[in-house]
């Protein structure tokens, strides 16, 4: 389990990212976490190191979900709320 508060990220900001009234900076400082370092790490393992939309194994992203409220489980992720996507077929799902 995750401590949020454990991520040497500025307390006021992991409250954002705990209650889905982030920035953009507060996403930003997120993905710099050691927790999203893992969930990444793990998604593209999970995906063998391909774009889970087309198969290109370049420029590979790890993106939250939109759908089922994937953005409101930040530090608490299910491996179904993350997608590994190559830059390409990322642009066209944000
Ligand atoms: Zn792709
Ligand atoms: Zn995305």
């Amino acid at each position: 389990m995750t401590d949020p508060f454990a991520q040497g990220l500025d307390p006021k900001r992991v409250l954002c990212l705990i209650t889905g009234r982030w920035t953009p900076a507060d996403y930003r400082a997120y993905q710099k976490t050691k927790h999203w370092q893992r969930v990444r790490d793990a998604a593209l393992r999970r995906s063998g190191g391909e774009c889970e939309a087309c198969g290109r194994k370049t420029r590979l992203q790890v993106h939250h979900k939109k759908l089922k409220g994937a953005y409101k489980r930040l530090f608490r992720e299910r491996e179904k709320d993350v997608a590994v996507l190559c830059s390409r077929c990322h642009k066209r799902m944000d």
